[in-house]
């Protein structure tokens, strides 16, 4: 149907050429990893995996038209694909996609004309269209050129976005005006760290976000104005960071007043500047205004540190951030009051004597596997996750130290419902075993995929046979 690559037409084997070759058979390998997975999910079907019990596993986890799949499909795919659960489902869910809604574009996909990315990226924007409306963006998109090159590998995805925006209008404007109010309803913002710097994602209503963006300018340009030269990101991310900050905004724009005035003394950015010298208790000036501003501005940052020191390396990481420098210590610790908590040795054993564990064990569980959930590649915070007994205290498990864990919600029910097994064979280490038999090895943050399996203790034996 197609020509699927330009190396066929040239033929010339230079290095682009290869490389060109080499990203056409990739396309067709991730085509063939859906396959697969398709494959592995239609032979396991009829397989529940949750016990008996009055739970219902099943759930659709593509868009209409795609077959149901177990609910803890994604803990079994996840792991042993090396991905998250959210990962695993997102996998899952475009595989399906692409088969039962996409299939001109998974074709594409198989004869290697368009990179994964792109048709994954359709999967996800199209997961809640009708099946017509998925089958309309299918037939747009995949439309060849002379050349055999389908349109999605022709354009940008700002204009596969158009695209999309317009079949979903045309078939439906109803449609498209629920679904602007489903996403109005669905707005969020999210911070994460990630690799020594905040990363931030979102959703705000148009005029929000409009009023943000122009802020952000607003900033940026005073910034400037005041001869800070650096490039226009950072300035806004900079100007980002300041808005949590009312006193800073408030000094930027007396400063710039200021400079706009052209005085040279006595103005308020001096004043700014001269009281950030002065002692914290200069006499005479208790009920200046300069004096309510200064304590606003100390006392307009409070920060939780979670601090600890590798003894390996000798070095000092802000939990969920990772390793600092000194500099970026003092650049936090300088304008932040700071709560010292008392440290919670690791290696210590926490025990109570009821079913429910006390707080201090449950932060020290939260600290035992690098601050995530311990289920085999899980990378949720184990601080907002649940307290679980590796052996339940039903059937004799203590609450302590050796028998406790922090799990996050997803994975606790799939502990509780599902043939999944852990044991604990020294504090900080976790082997895992899935319903298929996979085992991992879990310590320090870290997933091992281990061959062959673990024996079974007497309860992960009694979980199988139920199960
Ligand atoms: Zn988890």
């Amino acid at each position: 149907m197609r020509a699927a690559t330009l190396t066929d037409d040239v033929g010339s084997g230079d290095g682009l050429d290869v490389a060109l070759d080499a990203r056409r058979r990739i396309a067709q390998t991730e085509a063939a990893q859906y396959d697969a997975l398709l494959g592995y999910l239609a032979d396991t079907a009829g397989t529940p995996l949750a016990r008996a019990g009055g739970v219902n596993e099943w759930t659709r986890y593509g868009g209409s038209g795609t077959p149901s799949v177990s609910e803890y499909a994604a803990c079994e795919v996840g792991p042993a694909l090396g991905l998250s659960a959210s990962g695993g489902r997102d996998l899952i869910a475009d595989a399906l996609d692409l088969t039962y809604r996409l299939p001109q574009l998974f074709a594409c996909l198989h004869e290697g004309s368009v990179d994964a990315w792109r048709i994954r990226k359709v999967a996800r924007k199209t997961r809640r269209f009708t099946i017509a409306q998925a089958g309309d963006a299918d037939r747009r998109l995949a439309a060849a050129n002379v050349d055999g090159t389908p349109l999605i590998a022709r354009v940008g995805m700002g204009r596969v976005q158009q695209i999309l925006d317009q079949i979903r209008i045309v078939e439906d404007p109803d449609d498209a005006e629920n679904q602007r109010t489903e996403n109005s309803a669905r707005r969020s913002v999210s911070i994460w760290p990630d690799d020594g710097l905040a990363r931030i994602s979102g959703s705000l209503s148009l005029d929000d976000g409009e009023r943000l963006d122009q802020r952000l300018d607003q900033i940026v340009e005073s910034l400037r104005f005041l001869g800070d030269n650096r490039p226009h990101g950072i300035l806004r991310s900079v100007a980002l960071g300041m808005l949590d900050e009312p006193d800073s905004l408030d000094d930027l724009y007396h400063q710039v007043a200021a400079a706009r005035r052209g005085s040279g003394g006595g103005t308020d950015a001096d004043a700014d500047d001269s009281y950030a010298d002065q002692s914290a208790d200069e006499p005479g000036d208790g009920g200046s205004p300069e004096r309510a501003r200064r304590a606003r501005r100390s006392g307009s940052r409070h920060t939780v540190l979670y601090v600890h020191f590798d003894r390996c390396w000798g070095t000092w990481s802000l939990e969920d951030v990772g390793a600092i420098t000194r500099s970026e210590a003092l650049e936090i610790l300088g304008h932040s009051h700071i709560t010292v908590k008392p440290v919670i040795d690791l290696e210590t054993s926490i025990s109570a004597t009821g079913y429910v564990a006390p707080p201090r064990l449950k932060e020290q569980l939260a600290l035992m596997n690098a601050g995530t959930c311990t289920f085999p590649h899980c990378n949720r915070p184990a601080r907002i996750g649940d307290y679980d007994h590796i052996i339940n205290h039903r059937e004799g498990g203590t609450t302590d130290t050796r028998n406790g864990h922090r799990l996050c919600r997803y994975h606790h029910r799939a502990k509780t419902f599902t043939a999944w097994t852990v044991q604990s064979p020294a504090p900080g280490i976790w082997l895992w075993q899935s319903p298929a038999g996979r085992t991992y090895l879990v310590t320090g943050g870290t997933t091992t995929k281990l061959p062959g399996q673990i024996s079974r203790t007497a309860q992960a034996k009694r979980k199988h046979d139920a199960a």
